[in-house]
């Protein structure tokens, strides 16, 4: 399937190129070979996948991490000076807890790193920890998508490999004035689904009936011959998408809960409907025809970014290019919360790189970072 869509791309001399994935093609120390079966996005069995915990967090244990599972830091506390000198936490069986600490990374996303920081209120940061600009919980962007699906004549084994893999196009990323939009998206060809959910989700949409029709009929005419292509926008930061604390839901320790307010901003939405027009393009010019399309896809808030942005200026940003809080220098942030716009393709390697970067830093200046106030 792959390899058909990218003659397709060719053909209309578009950008096309392998997905980069961190799976394993072959079998790598531990970590086993990729079995291209694709239920990806729940967990690899193999280890072929390269999740944290099969790869740094080994090798942090080793190097005398410790981890403490099942427990939830509600409050970063601060100390006289105005260092952060530790975390509150709860712990697995719900008793609350300390940990006192010389550097407090946070980590939790886009939205559980503004939950905590907003939890942190002091007379210091009567608004939440680096609250003062009003900026924690701001500009939260997400990756809205378009999908569209297309069904080929020939069977391309396309219900082989992992999830979202294949190829992609990133002929529309950059900004182009006879467009309606600005910046642009990356268009990622996906595989189609494996068996029993091209039978079960062809009946709820009522492309495969149950009964003497199901195979010959139409089961065999979708199974490993559907593509998608999914469009990924390059969302922009806009204040009034955000998280606030709720507190009138909590959670099971007591911690306030969030309330998240996003809407489709104009220049994604544009972005969406274009990406669906060329996603089309493709299809046609691969002689396959297009049985869905539609934009946004439901629930797709996965990639959550850009509420503790980055940047050179405390009144307009939460951390530096380091990652290091403007108020709290002994308080550093690694995770998407810190970009500055979405970006037009999955988030994770750029926090990976944005995480490198901050713990060298850390690592050159640590009794700087410690003693500053
Ligand atoms: S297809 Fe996905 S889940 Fe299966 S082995 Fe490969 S990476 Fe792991």
């Amino acid at each position: 399937m792959g390899r058909t869509m990218a003659a397709v791309f060719n053909q209309l001399e578009w950008h096309w190129w392998p997905s980069y994935s961190a799976i394993n093609t072959h079998r790598h120390s531990q970590r086993g070979a990729c079995i291209n079966l694709g239920p990806c996005n729940t967990g690899c069995a193999q280890g072929a996948k390269a999740s944290v915990d099969v790869t740094y967090w080994p090798i942090a244990r080793q190097q005398g991490v410790e981890v403490r599972t099942e427990c939830r830091v509600r409050e970063i506390t601060l100390d006289a000076t105005g260092k952060a000198d530790g975390v509150l936490y709860v712990d697995a069986v719900g008793v609350e807890q300390r940990l006192d600490a010389c550097v407090v990374v946070v980590a939790c996303s886009g939205i559980g790193t503004p939950r905590l920081l907003l939890n942190s209120k002091s007379s210091a940061f009567p608004n939440g920890l680096l609250n003062d600009n009003g900026l924690v919980g701001r500009n939260l962007m997400l990756h809205p998508l378009a999908y569209t699906e297309g069904v080929f004549e020939d069977d391309l084994r396309s219900s082989i490999g992992p999830h979202g893999c294949s190829i992609l196009s990133q002929q529309f990323y950059e900004t182009d004035t006879s467009r309606d939009f600005v910046r642009g998206y990356t268009m990622q060809i996906l595989r189609g689904a494996p068996p029993v959910e091209t039978a079960v989700s062809g009946y709820f949409m009522r492309q495969v009936p149950i009964g003497a029709e199901h195979h010959q009929k139409k089961f065999r005419r979708l199974f490993n011959r559907t593509a998608g292509i999914t469009v990924i926008p390059e969302d922009l930061p806009e204040p009034e998408n955000r998280v606030e604390l709720d507190t009138e839901h909590c959670d099971s320790s007591g911690m306030p809960g969030v309330k998240v307010f996003y809407r489709l901003g104009e220049n994604t939405s544009r972005m969406l409907k274009h990406g669906i027009e060329m996603s089309k393009q493709v299809f046609a010019a691969a002689g396959a025809k297009v049985t869905l399309s539609f934009a946004p896809v439901k629930n797709t808030g996965w990639h959550l970014m850009g509420t503790t942005r980055m940047g050179n200026d405390p009144a307009t940003s939460v951390v530096n290019r380091f990652g290091q809080a403007h108020a709290v220098k002994n308080l550093f942030i690694v995770d998407s919360s810190i970009f500055v716009t979405a970006g037009a393709v999955n988030p994770v390697a750029t926090a990976q790189a944005l995480t490198l970067m901050a713990w060298d830093h850390l690592r050159r200046n640590l009794n700087e970072v410690m003693s500053a106030s």
